[in-house]
Parts: C-alpha cells; sequence; structure tokens
C-alpha cells in the first residue's frame, strides 16, 4: 500500500465571493501508524474525520480556525471493525457509526445500553454516519453515547507517537470539549468487557422534543443482580456537569441492597446531589437536578428489569 502523502503543508487563506476561505488538505491513510505520523508533524493542527457530523459542522462554523488539514479514518481497518465475542467482549472501532451498532443482533442483546444510545443521537440520517467515538472525542457533557458507555465499563483504546495507552472512558472527556488525547494521539477502539449472567442496562435523556435535540440531562446506568439483591451498579450523568459525570459512590451505596423502590430513590437522590449543571436555555439548575433524580431512578428500574430477564 503506497504511504499516504500529505500534499499540501501550508494554511492558505483566500477570498471568494466576499468571504475569506480557509485552505484545509484531506488525507486518507490506511493505517494507524501513518494516522499518528500525520497528526504528529501537524502538531495540533490536525483533526481527525469520522462520520463528520460534528467537525464538518464546526469547521464550517470556524470553531477550528488552526485546523488545516483533516485526517480521514474511514480507510483505516481498526477503526471500522466491530468484533465481539461473548467470552471476551466487545471492541468497537472509533469510527463504526451508529446503525451498524444498534443492526447487529449480538450486541443488541449483550449491551443493551449502547443501544439506546446509538438509536437516538439525532435522527437516522445522522445514525448512518456518527460514531461513538466521534460522540466521545468531540466530548461534550450532552454527548448521549458517553453516558451508555461509562455504565458499560468501557476503556478508550488510544494509539499516538509513543506507542499505545488505554483509559476509562470516564476519565477521557477532562472539559466541555476537551479530553485526555495529547499531541498525534488519536482514539482506535473502544472495549466492553463481556457482560455476565445477570446484567442490565440503559440509557436514557430528557428532551423537550421526540428527537433531533441535546439532553437537557441523561442517565446511563447498569447493574448487575444477584436473585433480587444489586451485586453491583453504575450510574453516569450527561449534561449537569462540565464533562459526563460517573458517580462511582451510587454504585459503591446500593451494591448488596435490595433492587426495590427505596434504593432507587436514594440512587436518584445521590444523582441529584452529584450534579453540578448550569442554568441556560434548555433548562435551570433546580431543573436539570431534578432530572438527574428522576432519569436515573427510571434507568436503573429498565436496567433491572432487563437484568432479570438475562438471569
Ligand atoms: C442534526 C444533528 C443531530 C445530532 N444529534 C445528536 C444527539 O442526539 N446526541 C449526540 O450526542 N450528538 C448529536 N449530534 C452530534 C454528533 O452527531 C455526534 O456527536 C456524533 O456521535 C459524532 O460522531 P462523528 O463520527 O460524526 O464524529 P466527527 O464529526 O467525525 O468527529 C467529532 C470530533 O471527534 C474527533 N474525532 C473523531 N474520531 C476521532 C478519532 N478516532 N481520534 C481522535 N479524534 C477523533 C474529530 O476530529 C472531531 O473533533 C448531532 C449532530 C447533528 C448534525
Amino acid at each position: 500500500m503506497p504511504k499516504c502523502r500529505r500534499e499540501q503543508k501550508t494554511s492558505r487563506k483566500f477570498e471568494k465571493g466576499g468571504g475569506i476561505l480557509h485552505w484545509i488538505d484531506f488525507t486518507s491513510p490506511h493505517s494507524v501508524r501513518e494516522a499518528v505520523e500525520l497528526l504528529s508533524d501537524a502538531n495540533g493542527s490536525a483533526r481527525v474525520l469520522a462520520g463528520g457530523t460534528d467537525l464538518l459542522v464546526q469547521l464550517r462554523g470556524g470553531r477550528f480556525d488552526d485546523v488545516n488539514l483533516v485526517v480521514d479514518g474511514k480507510n483505516i481497518p481498526e477503526l471500522n471493525e466491530i468484533t465481539y465475542d461473548p467470552e471476551g467482549g466487545l471492541t468497537l472501532g472509533a469510527a463504526v457509526p451508529c446503525y451498524r451498532i444498534y443492526g447487529n443482533a449480538a450486541i443488541s442483546r449483550a449491551y443493551p445500553g449502547l443501544i439506546d444510545s446509538a438509536s437516538l443521537i439525532g435522527g437516522t440520517q445522522i445514525q448512518g454516519r456518527a460514531s461513538f467515538g466521534g460522540n466521545l472525542c468531540n466530548s461534550t457533557p450532552s454527548g448521549d453515547s458517553i453516558p451508555a458507555m461509562i455504565a458499560h465499563s468501557a476503556v478508550a483504546n488510544i494509539a499516538g507517537p509513543d506507542g499505545h495507552r488505554h483509559v476509562a472512558v470516564e476519565d477521557f472527556c477532562t472539559g466541555p470539549g476537551s479530553n485526555v488525547l495529547g499531541n498525534g494521539e488519536m482514539l482506535v477502539s473502544i472495549s466492553f468487557p463481556a457482560p455476565t449472567s445477570g446484567f442490565g442496562a440503559n440509557y436514557m435523556r430528557f428532551i423537550p422534543r421526540n428527537e433531533m435535540d441535546i439532553a437537557v440531562a441523561g442517565a446511563g446506568t447498569s447493574i448487575v443482580l444477584d436473585g433480587d439483591t444489586i451485586k453491583s451498579a453504575r450510574v453516569a450523568l450527561a449534561a449537569v456537569a462540565p464533562t459526563p459525570l460517573y458517580v462511582s459512590a451510587i454504585g459503591d451505596a446500593i451494591a448488596g441492597k435490595p433492587a426495590n423502590d427505596d434504593t432507587l430513590a436514594e440512587a436518584g437522590q445521590m444523582a441529584k446531589d452529584a450534579a453540578t449543571p448550569i442554568t441556560d436555555m434548555r433548562g435551570t439548575i433546580e431543573y436539570r437536578k431534578h432530572l438527574c433524580d428522576v432519569l436515573t431512578r427510571r434507568s436503573l428500574q429498565i436496567a433491572i428489569d432487563r437484568a432479570k430477564e438475562n438471569a
């Protein structure tokens, strides 16, 4: 395979139709190694392209005026593969679009929280392009795949000039739109452990419309049941903190307790207390905190119902 070369090394701006157009090179490498080299050489002025449903909008809107190279991930095999083995778990390539996730029967059964997220991001057209990898790397607090991935104990597999490293998804985002990726690094895939028997999960969000909106708040939950007792649980929240928020204290508090309304009420209250939202056009602090309580209880109840089916 010929090495993918970057033809243009300089950023150019030129005027057309009264506006300033910003020249951006496009390159489509065939391996992670090539992509990392291109990203490293660009020294912060390149972005990886997955589905483009965030990136193209942002480039057009002028958010990345310093970007002069787009590195396409669609020809890199590791970014586009889904591998699943009931013993070893699931690995999703960083550029795999949502429709391939919910279109996979084995994943639908084993990872129900991921399916909830994949089926509500945007609409059918967006789901044809949008990836969980792009959602994670975009790193908005409202990213709908991120709480579900945290609930499913996901790990981000990163490649960079110094080799590979692995970061728990709850530690990946560092602020609104920022994350742990350093210069020359890219997300290759996301891995999920094989679910055990008695496992159930869910993601739900609140939006004022039925679809095509940004979460006012969201809750991703998972549970492992031993009979009617909660063996372990994970809860993560969307849009109520500077990053997607993993509330590990909820799992610690409800493990060993009965899977009943009192326990869910305790979890909901803890989610409400942990949230540190802002007031904006979509909701007030009080409204969002209230939603954390309601969504956490409802989401955990669905996770429990699914866990019982899976016992
Ligand atoms: C109409 C519309 C509706 C939407 N609805 C929702 C919604 O309901 N919920 C929601 O959460 N989002 C929504 N979005 C936002 C967007 O669709 C999602 O965030 C989507 O998951 C992004 O994935 P992508 O593959 O398109 O990423 P891209 O746009 O290709 O990339 C997003 C960002 O991640 C970076 N990136 C991508 N891949 C990598 C990689 N492998 N390594 C390093 N960096 C990488 C890119 O450089 C870019 O900065 C919507 C967008 C639109 C346009």
